[in-house]
């Protein structure tokens, strides 16, 4: 099997990297961040509480998350757009920061790359999720890149958020995903690093695969 494992913080780039790569090296692409999100989403769909534990964590036990091609699958239904709604974007890391919940994602996400060549992104992909991963990365960027890139995208699909709601959401959440007592994201020796603030996409993948070993 071949297992690449990418971590980083929100707006790295972490998605439109790894979707080329897949394509190119003949991956499955596992966007871990989308699964919390398809969890975020139903907790706001069920009105449940953020705080309420143990009922957001049978909502992810009973939840059936399928990636197919480029969508995202809920229970059947297509939520691609939903989960990335700016209301998921605000609670998707608080709700993401229940254990017990990252248990069962985290299992999830062992047996999606037991038997296939995937590359999986996420925060805690390189250290908990799949530490014996042939290759792993941490990509980075400033955060006022990583907010300006966030706010071109969404302009481009027409959501009207500004620079500074994004901003400001990047930087909430990246304390939080730093500071959590479980899958938080760190860097380790193990990773290599890259800061992607002044590079183009395809730079990114360039490197990535000269050390994955393919062209
Ligand atoms: O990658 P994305 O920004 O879509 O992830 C949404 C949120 O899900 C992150 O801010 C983080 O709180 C959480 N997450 C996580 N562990 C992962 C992937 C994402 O806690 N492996």
């Amino acid at each position: 099997m071949r297992v690449v494992a990418i971590d980083g913080p929100a707006g790295s780039g972490k998605g439109t990297v790894c979707k080329m790569l897949a394509e190119k090296e003949n991956l499955v692409y596992i966007d871990t961040g989308a699964m919390y999100r398809c969890v975020a989403y139903l907790t706001l769909q069920n009105n449940i509480d953020i705080t309420d534990e143990d009922k957001i964590v049978e909502l992810a036990k009973n939840a059936d998350i399928e990636f197919v091609g480029d969508k995202v699958v809920l229970n059947g239904m297509d939520v691609t757009k939903e989960i990335r709604t700016m209301e998921v974007t605000k609670i998707v890391s608080p709700v993401s920061s229940i254990i017990p919940l990252r248990e069962v994602l985290v299992d999830m996400q062992r047996k999606m790359a037991e038997s296939l060549d995937v590359i999986m992104e996420g925060r805690d992909i390189t250290t908990v999720v799949l530490p014996n991963a042939n290759y792993k990365f941490y990509l980075d960027a400033s955060v006022e890149e990583r907010a300006n890139r966030r706010y071109k995208e969404n302009t481009s699909k027409g959501m009207s958020v500004s620079y500074e709601e994004i901003l400001e959401n990047i930087k909430a959440r990246d304390y939080n995903d730093m500071n959590k007592p479980v899958g938080a994201l760190m860097r380790t020796d193990e990773q290599v690093y890259i800061d992607s603030t002044n590079m183009t996409i395809n730079e990114v993948v360039s490197k990535i695969r000269e050390i994955i070993g393919r062209d």
